[in-house]
């Protein structure tokens, strides 16, 4: 079984990416594919370790290692240096609801523990998934499950991202009736309409839905539940209803002169982008010679910066309030590491700069507005103290900004939202005890355990539908 002498014979090779320069004239994916002797030396480097920390699933420190689907890696790593493609599939299909979007998006919290990362580099599991599920679809390997036996039962599930997706397909496969709302006009949620189209193309979720949809699930979308279809009928109607509505309620800019026109929200910006391009119109918001200014230091940020390279911007800045990262990683194996890393968005946007975009241990003092739109920012420097950021007097800068761009994190679901649903609030949570109709429902994914990972929100979805499968025993 395996090659046990993988790992000292080839190099972790990262996939080739088009150069800075061209990609960023379009909003493709610019990452090229292994050939195939690549990919199998690639997947020879795995040791089949005794204990698979990569499919571990653990919490460690409040934070996730392993991949958190338990996807049986050392066994699909192993079928693949084999050559054995399709029984590597069927591995992986066991666990991964949907490995096309995990292989494009997720941060491989797999790969962070991988014994072979201890000192070298880990195996590109990621990598292989994306490859299998490819050659999976190429062969006609996947075929929809159209020979379910039905229950009788019915589901209504909120929310059409990640989460509600998967949950959507378990029940289904276990014979419910499922029917989900989306109350945008594409389904996928932040599938859809957050990671850019770069990061997962538009028609790998169009390829899965059409194929979910001949399994029988029914899709409704411009629909928002609350304000289109009333609680009350979706009771009447359903014998459960799953809510996977995921985070709606950005965190704000508080600060002067933040209401003004061009102060954005990075989700809003990041949707209509997509759907500009998608519905082949303008850009809602055109950045083109513009100077643009991203608040927050996370992925969000990051893709807005690649979002604001691909829009020609002028110029690009983005402020992050906490300290630089080290540049080594501070903490030890299996964590998932804490170091400065350049994500693709960013690493454009240096590129255009010539040097690093990023402005540290800062935040924004005052939006300056010229009738009513945002003509620049003044910006001060923080530090953190006994848990809080305290400002630094006589720091304020002054910047130029036509868009100033918010990604500073997620608080949950709004409380106009929750009063919609019939729900009660605390502290941005939902309080469980005080639903009106408790016994019918259920929460999974971003909107129950606040703002995480596509991979996360895959796990709970189906954690959901198995607590409902139970439930009626089916
Ligand atoms: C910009 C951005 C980039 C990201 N990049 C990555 C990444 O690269 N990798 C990664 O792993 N994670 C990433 N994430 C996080 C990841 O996208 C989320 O954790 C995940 O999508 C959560 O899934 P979900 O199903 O819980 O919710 P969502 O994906 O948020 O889906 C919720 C859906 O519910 C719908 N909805 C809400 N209310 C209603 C209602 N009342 N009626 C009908 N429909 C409703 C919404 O329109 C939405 O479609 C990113 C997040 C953002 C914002
Ligand atoms: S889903 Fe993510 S964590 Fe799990 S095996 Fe795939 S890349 Fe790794
Ligand atoms: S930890 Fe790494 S080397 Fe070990 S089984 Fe998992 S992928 Fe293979």
């Amino acid at each position: 079984m395996g090659k046990p002498t993988g790992f000292m014979e080839f190099d972790r090779l990262d996939k080739k990416e088009v150069d800075i320069k061209e990609r960023i004239k379009n909003f493709n994916d610019f990452h090229i594919p292994f050939d195939i002797e690549t990919q199998i030396n690639q997947a020879s480097r795995c040791m089949n370790c005794g204990i698979p920390f990569c499919q571990s699933a653990m919490t460690i420190n409040s934070r996730k290692v392993g991949c958190p689907l338990s996807n049986l890696i050392p066994e699909t790593n192993d079928l693949i240096y084999l050559g054995l493609f399709h029984e590597a599939y069927k591995r992986l299909e066991k666990t991964a609801p949907f490995p096309e979007f995990t292989g494009n998006v997720c941060p491989a919290l797999c790969e962070a523990c991988c014994t072979c990362s201890i000192n070298g580099k880990a195996v590109g599991v990621k990598a292989n998934e994306l490859f299998l599920i490819e050659e999976a679809f190429k062969n006609g390997w996947i075929k929809p499950n159209t020979n379910i036996k039905r229950n009788g039962k019915k589901v209504a599930i909120v929310g059409s991202g990640p989460s509600g997706l998967s949950c959507a397909k378990a029940l289904n496969n276990a014979g419910f009736d499922v029917t989900i709302y989306e109350k945008n006009d594409r389904i996928g949620g932040l599938l859809m309409y957050g990671i850019p189209n770069m990061k997962l193309e538009k028609h790998i979720i169009d390829r899965r839905v059409n194929l979910l949809k001949e399994e029988g699930i029914k899709f409704i979308t411009n629909t928002k539940v609350g304000k289109d279809i009333s609680m009350d009928e979706l009771v009447k109607n359903y014998d459960e209803i799953v809510f996977a509505c995921g985070t709606s309620k950005a965190r704000p800019l508080v600060c002067n002169g933040s209401d003004a026109k061009g102060v954005l929200y990075a989700v809003d910006f990041l949707r209509e982008t997509t759907k500009n391009l998608l519905d082949k119109t303008d850009f809602t918001y055109n950045l083109k010679d513009k100077n643009v200014i991203i608040v927050g230091g996370g992925d969000t940020a990051n893709d807005c910066c690649g979002t604001a390279a691909r829009e020609n911007a002028k110029s690009i800045t983005e402020i992050e309030i906490t300290d630089e990262p080290p540049l080594e990683n501070t903490v030890p194996w299996p964590n998932y590491p804490n170091k400065k890393k350049t994500d693709y968005g960013v690493a454009e946007a240096n590129y255009l700069k010539g040097s690093d975009i990023r402005i540290y241990n800062t935040t924004i003092d005052e939006v300056v507005a010229k009738d009513g739109k945002v003509v620049g920012v003044y910006t001060k420097k923080v530090k953190f103290e006994k848990g809080r950021f305290v400002d630094i007097p006589n720091t304020r800068n002054y910047l130029d900004c036509d868009y100033l761009i918010i990604a500073m994190g997620f608080l949950g679901t709004s409380e106009e939202d929750a009063n919609s649903y019939n729900m009660t609030m605390n502290r941005n949570r939902f309080n469980l005890n005080k639903f009106s109709y408790n016994d019918k429902i259920s929460i999974c994914g971003d909107m129950k355990n606040g703002q995480s990972l596509v991979v996360v929100a895959l796990k709970d979805g189906i954690d959901c539908a198995n607590e409902i499968i139970k439930k009626y025993n089916v």
